[in-house]
């Protein structure tokens, strides 16, 4: 396999939040990492809310492989799969919006070792478990999706680990798809290129289309014209992007410069379809700020234009904001 080039790997742990959920099976052991120290203008485990007002905690990193099933916005009811080891967030990016806070020891944090992300058996074991204690339950999900508090096609064994669930699936749950959620930050790799083509839905990240946004945004220096490379080789991709702003303008991908950037971006890219969506739970940086329905529907107005699709989540849109042609009554 060729050696890996991605952007130096995020890392940060943290010991059990209160409320966690308990994990349907136990990861590997991970050693016990210090806990990070944050600098004091960012991050925490509690941040303030966008509006100034609650304060909101971010989300306890997982303790196992499996957790949900969740509903998403996105996906809707979801099995999550975290493929990251337990307690220990490990990310290429560094998002400001980030659910799980900051991750920054990366620059000082080694990876892990192998023997410390869970085994591909191990991955399998637990999926078919979750699925056989939600069918016992006469539960039902809609999605088995990789994600997790990190960046899923890190892992070292990504591919056996897709063809493991991919097992699983077809044995327990046919017919459900296997969704990924990913930074695209790996895409260069042709391991997991392939991968990802064995997977159902690829759901990757693209919050801008010029470099220096993208830093300020996701915290990484990987140049965006190598993310778009490696997207345009994939079929079938659905792009995310997030929308958000603090109030000194340092942070903002909402400009009209930026959404020109962007938009020239996913025209070379294709997706079969766009999400764009911003800010609904505490985010790493606390001082960010949501982008306003308003202004969604005009981002998602100029992907409209470059004739791709583009879908606003958590705004209502009528069927004509959306692009969607009214039914035809019948004579
Ligand atoms: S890519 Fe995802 S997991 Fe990584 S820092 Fe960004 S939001 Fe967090």
């Amino acid at each position: 396999m060729a050696t890996p080039t991605i952007a130096a790997p995020v890392v940060v742990s943290r010991t059990r939040t209160a409320g966690a959920k308990p994990a349907a099976t136990a990861s590997p052991a991970v050693p016990r990492a210090r806990a990070a120290k944050k600098p004091a203008s960012r991050g925490a485990a509690t941040s303030k809310s966008h509006n100034g007002g609650s304060t909101t905690s971010l989300l306890a990193l997982h303790e196992g492989i499996i957790y949900g099933p969740i509903r998403s916005r996105r996906l809707g009811r979801s099995l999550g799969i975290n493929l990251t080891p337990a307690h220990l967030k490990l990310c290429s990016f560094n998002c400001s919006y980030c659910q799980y806070g900051w991750s920054d020891q990366s620059r000082r944090a080694s990876a892990p070792a192998l023997e410390n992300w869970p085994a591909p058996a191990a991955v399998g074991k637990a999926v078919a478990a979750a699925l056989k204690s939600i069918a016992a339950q006469g539960d039902r999900i809609d999605r088995l999706t990789l994600a997790g508090h990190g960046e899923p096609t890190m892992h070292p064994k990504f591919r056996e680990v897709v063809a493991a669930i991919r097992k699983v699936r077809d044995d327990l749950v046919p017919g459900v798809p296997i969704a990924v959620l990913s930074n695209a930050s790996t895409l260069d790799r042709d391991d997991v290129r392939a991968a990802l083509a064995d997977l159902d839905e690829r759901y990757m990240k693209l919050d801008a289309g010029d470099t220096a946004t993208l830093r300020s945004v996701n915290g990484t220096t990987l140049p965006v014209e190598r993310i778009v490379e490696g997207l345009k080789k994939l079929r079938g991709v659905v792009i995310q992007s997030m929308f958000v702003k603090d109030r000194t303008g340092r942070i903002d991908n909402t400009g009209d410069l930026t959404i020109i950037n962007w938009v020239t971006a996913l025209e070379k890219i294709k997706p079969s379809a766009v999400q764009v969506y911003t800010i609904d739970r505490a985010p790493a940086f606390p001082y960010l700020q949501q982008v306003t329905p308003v202004r969604l529907k005009e981002i998602a107005q100029r992907v409209r234009v470059a004739g791709l699709t583009c879908h606003v989540f958590g705004v209502p849109e009528t069927a004509a904001e959306a692009g969607i042609a009214p039914p035809v009554r019948p004579a």
